[in-house]
C-alpha cells in the first residue's frame, strides 16, 4: 500500500510539473470526461465520470462537479459512452490468427510467428479494446521476445502473458516448438524451470491425464515454487480430477465433448476445492463463444469477410486464411460442434454453481475466430446467452484476470494509482453488451491508439 501511494504521489507530482508544457512534447494530463464509467468494482456505474490520467497511470476518479479538471489538461469527452477497464481476454493464442488447417500453417508460417504473426495478432486484440491478454501456447523464444517487444514500446500490442510451450505428455508430430513433452519428474521440474527462468508469466497443461501422477505434481509444485499459476485444459474427465488433485488454479474449455454435464464426482471435487479459502479462488475460463457460435457463423459469413482482421498481416496469408475457410460447413475442427453446442450452457452453469470464478477468455485464432471478434463474443455470449449480467461479464474480464494473474494493484479497474488502460463505447454498454464490438477509445498505459 506504502508503495502504491508512493507512485501515485510521485505521478501526480510528474503531471503538475509537466502540465504547462506545449502539446505534443512531454506527456501532460489527460482527462475523460462525461462518460458513464464501469470502474471494474463491484458497485453502481458511476455517472458523469471524469478520469485524470498522468502519465502512463491514472491519477485520480470522480466525476463532473467534484473533481476538478486541472487546466491544461487534454479533454478527451466520453459523452455519450460507456468508458471501462481495457479488456482482458484470458485464452487467446497469437501464434494462429483463424485458419482451419493447423498442420499447412505451422509448415508454412511457423518462420514468420514472431516477426508477423503474433505482433499482427497483439495488435488486433488491442485495437478490439483487448489490452492485455493471456497467450497459452506458442514458442519460448517467440512469446518472449514479442511480449517484451510490446512492453518496451517496439510494437503495438496487448500487454501479454505469456505460457511459452504447452507442458505435456508427449508433443504431437511436427508441433515439438510449442508442445514440450515431459519423461519423468526430473524432467518435468527442469522443463518448468526452463521456461520461468526464460521469463513466461504462467504454466500451460494439456493431456496432464497422460502425465504420471509424480510427473503432474512436479510440474505443478515446480511452477508454484517459481511463482507462476498453472493453467490446464479440461477436456477430459480425467483432465480436470488429476488437475484438482495436483493443485491447477485455472482451468480452460467447458470439454468433455458432447457428454451433457460434468460428472458428480467431478463437481463434488470442485465444490471442495473451492470451499478452500486460503487457497484463493479457483478459476475456470470456459471459452464458449468459438462453439456457441459456429452454426450461425457457418451459414451467415458475413463476419469472415470484415477486412478488420487482416491488419497487420502479408495479403497472401489473408487470401490463404480465407481459402481455408471457403467452407465453414466442412471444418474437421467443428464436425462436433453442433452436438456439443446444446451441452455448454448446462456445464458452464454447473461450474458457477460450484463455486469458480469464471474469466472470459476465447480461444481467439482458432478456425474462424479472429483476435478482432471473439472477445466481444464471449462477453455477449455471458450476457445474451448463459444469463450472466453484465457487471458480472465486465468483471470477469477486467478485475477478476487482473487478480487471477496477481496483477490487480497495477491493472484491472478503472481507479487511482493503476495504469491507464481503459476503454470506451458510445452507447449504453451495460443496457446492449455487444456495442463492444466497436470500441471508439483504446488507452494503453496511458496512450491513446484509437
Ligand atoms: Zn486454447
Amino acid at each position: 500500500m506504502t508503495a502504491l501511494r508512493f507512485a501515485l504521489l510521485g505521478t501526480l507530482i510528474l503531471g503538475a510539473s509537466l502540465s504547462g508544457q506545449p502539446a505534443g512534447q512531454a506527456p501532460k494530463t489527460k482527462a475523460l470526461v462525461g462518460g458513464t464509467l464501469v470502474d471494474g468494482f463491484a458497485g453502481p456505474p458511476i455517472q458523469n465520470s471524469v478520469i485524470l490520467i498522468d502519465g502512463d497511470r491514472i491519477s485520480a476518479v470522480g466525476q463532473v462537479g467534484t473533481l476538478a479538471v486541472p487546466s491544461g489538461a487534454e479533454v478527451i469527452s466520453t459523452e455519450g459512452m460507456t468508458v471501462l477497464p481495457g479488456l482482458w481476454d484470458m485464452h487467446v493464442h497469437t501464434m494462429i490468427v483463424g485458419h482451419a488447417d493447423y498442420d499447412h500453417w505451422d509448415k508454412a508460417y511457423a518462420s514468420q510467428f514472431e516477426s508477423v504473426i503474433m505482433p499482427a495478432a497483439a495488435k488486433q486484440l488491442l485495437m478490439s479494446g483487448v489490452t492485455s491478454a493471456r497467450d497459452l501456447g506458442a514458442p519460448l523464444e517467440a512469446s518472449i521476445n514479442v511480449r517484451n517487444r510490446i512492453n518496451e514500446g517496439k510494437l503495438t500490442g496487448a500487454t501479454l502473458y505469456v505460457s511459452g510451450p504447452f507442458i505435456q505428455h508427449e508433443p504431437y508430430p511436427n508441433t515439438e516448438a510449442y508442445r514440450w513433452g515431459v519423461k519423468g519428474p526430473d524432467d518435468g521440474r527442469a522443463k518448468v524451470r526452463k521456461i520461468a527462468d526464460a521469463g513466461v508469466d504462467v504454466v500451460k497443461l494439456i493431456d496432464q491425464d497422460q502425465m504420471t501422477m509424480e510427473e503432474l505434481r512436479a510440474v505443478v509444485d515446480e511452477a508454484h515454487k517459481n511463482g507462476k499459476p498453472v493453467v490446464a485444459h479440461s477436456h477430459r474427465p480425467e483432465e480436470i480430477r488429476r488437475g484438482l488433485m495436483a493443485g491447477v488454479d485455472c482451468f480452460e474449455h467447458t470439454g468433455l465433448a458432447t457428454a451433457p454435464a460434468y460428472p458428480d464426482d467431478i463437481i463434488a471435487m470442485i465444490r471442495e476445492r473451492t470451499a478452500k479459502m486460503s487457497l484463493g479462488p479457483l478459476y475456470w475460463t470456459p471459452t464458449i463463444e468459438g462453439l456457441l457460435n459456429y452454426e450461425y457463423l457457418r451459414d451467415n459469413p458475413e463476419a469472415l469477410d470484415d477486412p478488420a482482421w487482416h491488419e497487420g498481416l502479408p495479403d497472401a496469408i489473408v487470401a490463404d486464411i480465407k481459402k481455408s475457410l471457403e467452407h465453414p460447413d466442412r471444418l474437421p475442427y467443428f464436425q462436433l460442434t453442433a452436438a456439443r453446442r446444446p451441452t455448454l450452457a448446462h456445464k458452464f452453469k454447473q461450474l458457477r454453481d460450484a463455486g469458480v470464478v469464471q474469466l472470459i477468455g476465447t480461444d481467439s485464432g482458432i478456425p474462424m475466430n479472429f483476435h478482432t471478434h471473439s472477445t466481444w463474443r464471449e462477453l455477449d455470449a455471458w450476457v445474451n446467452v448463459l444469463g450472466v449480467d453484465p457487471i458480472t461479464t465486465i468483471r470477469a474480464a477486467t478485475y477478476w484476470p487482473s487478480v487471477a494473474m496477481k496483477m490487480d494493484s497495477k491493472v484491472g479497474t478503472v481507479s487511482a494509482g493503476k495504469y491507464a488502460d481503459i476503454i470506451a463505447a458510445r452507447g449504453d454498454a451495460l443496457r446492449y453488451i455487444s456495442l463492444l464490438q466497436r470500441v471508439d477509445l483504446v488507452m494503453k498505459h496511458g496512450v491513446r491508439y484509437k
